[in-house]
């Protein structure tokens, strides 16, 4: 590991003080793990865990608050999240284990960073190391032609196919979060489907956070009434692993047809992937097996497969078809 400065800071304020290179570390369960494989090789580390930002609360239009320093497990566990927004607390349990949830916190779920193998080599993106244009432009994808079992076939390029791993933005992508953040230049709001970036020609730039800018709060509309949602995940182990397939749906069903439904994906793509096309095939629809497939299919019509992960394409729509079934049941 490389040596960096530390900083503390005791309020938002210090924290926005911090030069525009330096990261911020709250639960570390990402950033320190790749700062030893020296992925990440920050010269200033600025702590924010003493920031107050770790509360959930109800927001006056029936929305809620979450701190972006809310741990995984609070989260979780919270009672409105438990019976207002259950894929949320679904997809945070699914992910990680209970050790590391305790201490991964709302906003580094957020900045969560891709597995792929070869972007976790210490010598990736260098003279004599693994391909990666995530890691350093222009020096390739060595998963392109490499091992792609894990990696994405939706929002690929031709520069990176690494997917996106977070189970929780899957959630936030279905229920259709906005995120605050702050920095120098002072507050703003991003819809939740405008933070991650598609990887393109620029597969280093993976979010919309501009240098210095800090996550401060993640808001949930209000919950939408009578619908119900659920978040399933398939991997290749019941625990502790990262999802080959999920699906977070919210729908709700009314006279026997659906009147609203939000559909997202993860494990498949470059970014938590919310599926307008699946919504457009199921909306108005009767929630039967027929409909169910077509929206499956539409959802899955643009993948981009290569010889180790063609078996997802599959598997995301039987994922999806009984994530639909159980939402709408
Ligand atoms: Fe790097 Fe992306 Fe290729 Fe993985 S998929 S090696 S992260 S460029």
């Amino acid at each position: 590991m490389q040596t960096f400065q530390y900083v503390k800071a005791s309020n938002i304020e210090k924290a926005l003080n911090a030069p525009g290179h330096a990261k911020f570390i709250a639960g570390g369960t990402t950033l320190v793990d790749l700062m030893k494989l020296q992925v990440e090789q920050p010269r200033v580390l600025v702590d924010i865990n003493l920031l107050p930002l770790e509360k959930i609360e109800k927001l006056p239009d029936g929305g809620l608050r979450i701190g972006a320093m809310a741990r995984n497990s609070d989260l979780a566990w919270h009672p409105i999240v438990k019976e207002h927004y259950a894929v949320l607390s679904q997809a945070l349990l699914s992910g990680a284990s209970p050790q590391l949830r305790n201490m991964a916190t709302t906003g580094g779920n957020l900045m969560q960073r891709t597995r792929c193998p070869y972007f976790r080599e210490p010598n990736a993106g260098t003279p004599g190391g693994y391909g990666c244009n995530k890691r350093t432009p222009g020096t390739g994808c060595a998963a392109m032609n490499g091992y792609n079992r894990s990696h994405a076939i939706l929002g690929t390029s031709e520069h990176c196919i690494a997917t996106h791993p977070s189970d929780m933005c899957v959630a936030m992508a279905a229920l259709e979060a906005v995120i605050h953040v702050e920095g120098p230049k002072g507050k703003r709001t991003i819809p939740f489907g405008e933070f991650h970036k598609l990887p393109g020609d620029t597969p280093h730039i993976e979010h919309a956070l501009e240098p210095g800018e800090l996550i401060t709060y993640v808001d949930l509309p209000k919950p939408v009434e009578g619908a119900r949602s659920v978040y399933l995940k398939l991997r290749d182990r019941a625990s502790y692993e990262f999802a080959l397939a999920s699906a977070a749906v919210v729908a709700k069903v009314e006279g026997g047809h659906i009147r609203y439904v939000r559909v997202a994906m993860g494990g498949v793509g470059t970014k938590p992937w919310r599926s307008h096309e699946a919504e457009a095939a199921l909306t108005g629809k009767t929630p039967d097996a027929a409909n169910f497939r077509k929206a499956a299919e539409a959802a899955v019509a643009g993948a981009k497969t290569r010889p180790d992960n063609a078996f997802k394409a599959e598997l995301a729509k039987r994922c999806l078809v009984r994530a639909f079934k159980s939402a709408t049941a």
